[in-house]
């Protein structure tokens, strides 16, 4: 059993810290937020009063962060957790942030002979709760070895990308396809609905005919086809248009600096983009429906 520093006890933080306890690991917790802190503390991790508080006893280390600022802030620089790190420490950064920024936190453990992977997650609070997340991750093989073992308290399908970074493009790839296939559903199930055809009677055709994806057949957009989708309980996240909008972004960054062409992507990042600034942020994604019904 791994000593864990779990460092960012948010929306997905605080219950994968909660599960790496249940899974027997010692775990040690901080977070900006002290109200954070206490309910995963409540669980049966430790408290800390800084981030290097929580390295010291630690072997193992997670991050779960907002942004590639809060990483880098964290993680580089003199008072840096890879300075300070106790030798043969392995990070485990699951935030969803820019590949670069990965590569460049993972330069600097390699440095130190340290290990790292960006192992960023598919799935949200729900699988975060019931510990099914997927992770993918970037890193040497050695690392990811290592990392497995304690990913593994909290996910289900653990997936070794490549070297560092590899991780972030493998999510932004996933999410970006997301968005596209997300929309593209709500797109032909509001024009078979506007041609008088029942949603329900139009999914269960299209799920055994070749336009079969996975929006349409776990988490349909629109309303009452799909009992246990968003869809059906006024589109409550789930998977909030704004967290959609942030992968897409990182996506499109990447696009840029690869230069990759991404229409697709870019068209769907446009239409969520125009639907976030219309008071529906914090709705789930697949309310992006509404936007083929009219106002
Ligand atoms: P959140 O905002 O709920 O949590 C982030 C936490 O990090 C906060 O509690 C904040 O206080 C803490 N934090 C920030 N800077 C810190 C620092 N320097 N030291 C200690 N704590 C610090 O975010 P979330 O929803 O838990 O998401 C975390 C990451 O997971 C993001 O990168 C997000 O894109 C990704 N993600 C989220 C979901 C989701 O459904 N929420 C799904 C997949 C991936």
């Amino acid at each position: 059993m791994a000593n864990v520093a779990f460092i960012g006890l948010g929306n997905m933080g605080g219950p994968m810290a909660a599960n790496l306890v249940k899974a027997g690991h010692s775990v040690t917790v901080f977070d900006l937020v002290e109200a954070a802190m206490d309910a995963v503390v409540a669980q049966g991790a430790k408290k800390s009063s800084s981030a290097l508080e929580a390295l010291a006893s630690a072997d193992t280390v997670i991050t779960m962060l907002p942004a590639g600022k809060h990483v880098a802030g964290l993680y580089l620089g003199d008072e840096g957790l890879i300075a300070k790190a106790n030798p043969g420490t392995v990070f485990l950064d699951c935030s969803t942030i820019d590949a670069d920024t990965a590569r460049k936190v993972g330069a600097a453990a390699a440095e130190r002979g340290l290990e790292m992977l960006d192992s960023p997650v598919s799935g949200g609070v729900k699988a975060a709760q019931a510990g099914t997340l997927a992770f993918m991750c970037g890193g040497t093989a050695a690392g990811f070895e290592k990392g497995k073992l304690v990913l593994e308290g909290m996910g289900k399908n653990i997936f070794h990308a490549g070297d560092h970074g590899a991780g972030q493009i493998a999510k932004i790839c996933n999410n970006m396809l997301l968005a596209i296939h997300m929309v593209g559903t709500a797109e032909a199930l509001q024009l078979g609905a506007n041609n008088g055809l029942d949603p329900k009677v139009l999914s269960e055709i299209m799920l055994k005919s070749s336009g079969r994806n996975w929006s349409l057949e776990v988490y349909n957009p629109y309303p009452g086809v799909m009992e246990t989708a968003p869809a059906s309980n006024d589109y409550k996240p789930g998977f909030m248009v704004q967290l959609m909008l942030k992968d897409l972004g990182l996506a499109m960054e990447n696009s840029l600096s690869t230069q990759s062409s991404v229409p697709m992507g870019a068209l769907a990042r446009s239409l969520y983009a125009s639907f976030s600034a219309k008071g529906n942020a914090t709705r789930d994604f697949s309310a992006i429906l509404e936007m083929f019904q009219g106002e």
